[in-house]
């Protein structure tokens, strides 16, 4: 069982990284500033750490956790004894609203942010990208996950899916990839597009502290963080605007991403984070 579940998020993982990756090629909506096999095999690297940190310190903790959960009958969900699509469907708009909160925490503390940041430290924003969080802010946001989990109560397969989901709507938003104009606007309304997502790459915080959807978009508007940044035809849009202002010089730097959270330079954020 866990090797057919083990296998099948592998191809999901894999699958959604090569379709997105050959979308964005085919209908990139900014040139790339740097080579895209040097940002593959640097945020290749980051995804290997991540991965070893992972399986030794969350996976099987936290799919024990899910399953104790579901044995004791604990959560919000179970109390409502929902069960089934119902279960499935309330259970990914639950979890994605948690994740929507936790974002939205992310940029407003400090501490969080020190982790948080080391994934805006891209200059670029692509597939790849998608790979590109510490293993600090995975632990933490595996930490806050185990609480929402406790309170909501999702089944193992409703949480199955929202993972799974999290991974193809992440590859999805942060691909540099330019959807036509009339769809974009009618897929954005519901789900997380690349140019909504793209937005809150800006170094200009009006739109860097806003946008934090993961997989459902319509939380920005309900909850006031909706900002999106004006387009720019292909290729005239300066490549300063994405990433961080005090991170230019070292977007590919494995050691500079590593050590981001314990940076001095994290005083001169430009944002103002909070405590
Ligand atoms: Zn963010």
């Amino acid at each position: 069982m866990e090797l057919d579940l083990d296998g099948g998020r592998l191809l999901v993982f894999v699958g959604g990284l090569l379709l997105f990756a050959a979308i964005e090629t085919r209908f990139p909506a900014r040139p790339w500033q740097e080579s895209r096999m040097k940002r593959a095999f640097f945020h290749g690297m980051v995804a290997a750490l991540n991965t070893v940190i992972i399986r030794l310190f969350i996976y099987v903790p936290f799919l024990l956790w899910v399953v104790y959960i579901e044995e004791q009958g604990w959560g919000i969900s179970r109390w409502l004894g929902l069960d089934g699509w119902l279960e499935i469907i309330l259970s990914l708009l639950v979890l994605d609203l948690f994740d929507y909160i936790w974002h939205r925490i992310n940029h407003r503390f400090s501490f969080l942010w020190r982790f948080h940041k080391a994934h805006h430290a891209d200059n670029e924003v692509d597939v790849t990208t998608a790979l590109r969080f510490h293993p600090g802010e995975l632990i933490l946001s595996s930490l806050s996950k185990a609480i929402w989990v406790v309170i909501w109560g999702p089944t193992p397969i409703a949480w199955f899916l929202f993972e799974g989901l999290i991974s193809l709507c992440a590859q999805f938003h942060h691909s540099n990839t330019d959807l036509p104009d009339a769809i974009e606007k009618r897929v954005s309304r519901l789900i997380v597009t690349p140019r909504f997502h793209a937005s809150h790459h800006r170094v200009d915080p009006q739109y860097g502290d806003a946008n934090y959807s993961t997989i459902f978009s319509f939380w920005d508007p309900l909850f006031r963080s909706y900002s999106l940044a004006p387009t720019a035809p292909y290729g005239q849009l300066p490549p300063e605007v994405i990433g961080l202002a005090e991170a230019r010089d070292r977007s590919l730097s494995f050691a500079a991403w590593l050590t981001e959270p314990f940076s001095q330079r994290n005083r001169g954020s430009s944002s103002q984070k909070g405590l």
